[in-house]
């Protein structure tokens, strides 16, 4: 049962975000796209990013708050004046999570997550929508942009997915940048990875069972657009979980989990547990629910979040061909932000936008 929604005017332009109860469950959601984009075709363009769906608490100190709230906004820039001067979708997504990569505050390049022994296995993906052309790479160690190692993979190879000393070789054959391992350390998640362990501990001697907080476990980083050709494109990058092992693997490489682009429907980028996003295949099923049941964006991103999805796991971006954008998630909140040839321009973390935020 839905109720109390509630909306919020913002930029001047509007824009619902809807909290719903249902069975007892707050379920955060940032709803479409309000604003129409009203440009025609051929100069219309969209852009969504995320920053992961593990947010900070809302009573953080505010100068974290601003720090967020800034990246978010440069990264946004980046991709909007990619758009915004006719480049491609490809190029934007690039663009918006190489900076996000580079950004210490999010789980992806400087800033990931930890694994269990202590280092950093990094993993990426940028899927084509007008060709379905694809590249991915997974457990990467030295490279200092996964995003476009992964776009190499796409342009240079007849293969998607390249993991470990694999990736690694190609790297070096392609000459990209390379950097220690250790230069993707902070401070933060180190903190992380001792509280994982510490629970790890605890869980083992009292046989307890405890989960790690959602917040900032997530911080995966990611971007989906539209360009002004009417092509579709998402990029997504990540550290990963922390204290991962065995070399595992999450959805952002695997094309069709956590991320997806087809002209004929929608461009997703997921956040959130990679499992659970694997197993239910989530991105091309947003795709799928549009191109076979006939649902919108929206509704279809909602029925994965919402319906397929449990609490808590994550969440998604997601834009379609005539630049609708949807930015859903299933927990606290989810570092975010879009715009569009239309003037949108707007950054979130929780259910409400930060420049709604009383200062
Ligand atoms: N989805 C990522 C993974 O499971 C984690 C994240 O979104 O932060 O590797």
């Amino acid at each position: 049962m839905f109720r109390a929604p509630f909306s919020w005017v913002l930029c001047g332009r509007f824009h619902t975000i809807a909290a719903f109860y249902a069975n007892g469950m707050l379920l955060t959601a940032s709803i479409g796209c309000a604003t129409s984009n009203t440009a025609t075709s051929s100069e219309r363009w969209a852009i969504a990013l995320h920053g992961g769906a593990g947010t900070i608490e809302k009573n953080s100190p505010p100068e974290t708050i601003a720090a967020y709230e800034r990246s978010l906004q440069i990264a946004l820039q980046v991709g909007r004046d990619v758009l915004a001067k006719k480049g491609t979708a490809l190029d934007a997504c690039t663009a918006v999570v190489r900076t996000l990569e580079e950004d210490p505050g999010f789980n992806a390049g400087v800033g990931a997550a930890f694994t269990a022994d202590g280092t950093h296995e990094l993993d990426a993906c940028i899927m084509d929508g007008s060709t379905l052309a694809c590249g991915a790479v997974a457990g990467v160690t030295t490279v200092k942009s996964p995003v476009m190692l992964a776009r190499l993979v796409m342009t240079k190879t007849r293969f998607v997915l390249l993991s470990g000393a694999g990736a690694e070789l190609f790297a070096t054959q392609m000459g990209v940048a390379r950097v220690p391992n250790s230069s993707f350390d902070t401070e933060k998640r180190r903190q992380m990875l001792e509280d994982w362990r510490k629970e790890q501990a605890a869980k083992a001697s009292a046989s307890i069972s405890s989960s790690t907080t959602n917040a900032l476990s997530y911080g995966t980083v990611g971007c989906v657009a539209l360009d002004v050709s009417g092509n579709l494109a998402a990029a997504t990058s990540t550290g990963g979980l922390t204290g991962k092992r065995w070399g595992r693997i999450g959805d952002a490489p695997i094309v069709g989990a956590g991320t997806y682009a087809n002209n004929a429907t929608c461009a997703v980028s997921c956040t959130g547990t990679g499992e659970q996003f694997m197993r239910h295949v989530v991105a091309k099923s947003v795709s799928d629910r549009m191109e076979l049941a006939g649902h919108s964006l929206d509704h279809s991103a909602r029925h994965l979040v919402f319906k397929t999805l449990k609490p808590d796991d994550g969440g998604l971006i997601a834009i379609d061909r005539v630049g609708n954008i949807s930015m859903v998630f299933n927990g606290e909140g989810m570092f975010r932000g879009c715009a569009n040839s239309a003037g949108r321009f707007e950054i979130a973390i929780w259910d409400e936008f930060l420049t709604s935020r009383p200062q």
